[in-house]
């Protein structure tokens, strides 16, 4: 009972003054990061807001999803640790997701 209490108690002061933290797939930051500039190289595929979330959907059901707790301000601290492993994966990924939606754009 006694341990519970304190954590009760230090709850409030341990937030205080921080961001909220929040869980988000860090695969899903990345394809919102390099979708954008990775578009550029296809100029023919459609960018409707459509086929921009076929094209995510697609990206992110073929690569397996990772979980991070991030504050706001933590969030680019971590894509930087996170980058150079996953890029790969996450710019093959994308690619061959605006192959199938280019071959076959949102009507
Ligand atoms: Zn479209």
């Amino acid at each position: 009972m006694e341990r519970g209490k304190r954590v009760i108690q230090l709850a409030p002061n341990m937030t205080e003054g921080r961001d909220t933290l929040e869980l988000r797939n860090y695969m899903e930051i990345s394809v919102d990061h390099y979708l954008p500039n990775l578009l550029r190289a296809f100029p023919d595929v459609c960018t409707c807001e459509h086929c921009l979330m076929d094209i995510k959907a697609i990206a992110l059901n073929s690569l397996k999803p990772h979980y991070v707790v991030t504050s706001k301000g933590e969030v680019y601290s971590k894509l930087d640790e996170m980058n150079l492993q996953y890029e790969t994966d996450i710019l093959k990924a994308l690619i061959d997701a605006i192959n199938v939606v280019s071959k076959k754009p949102a009507p």
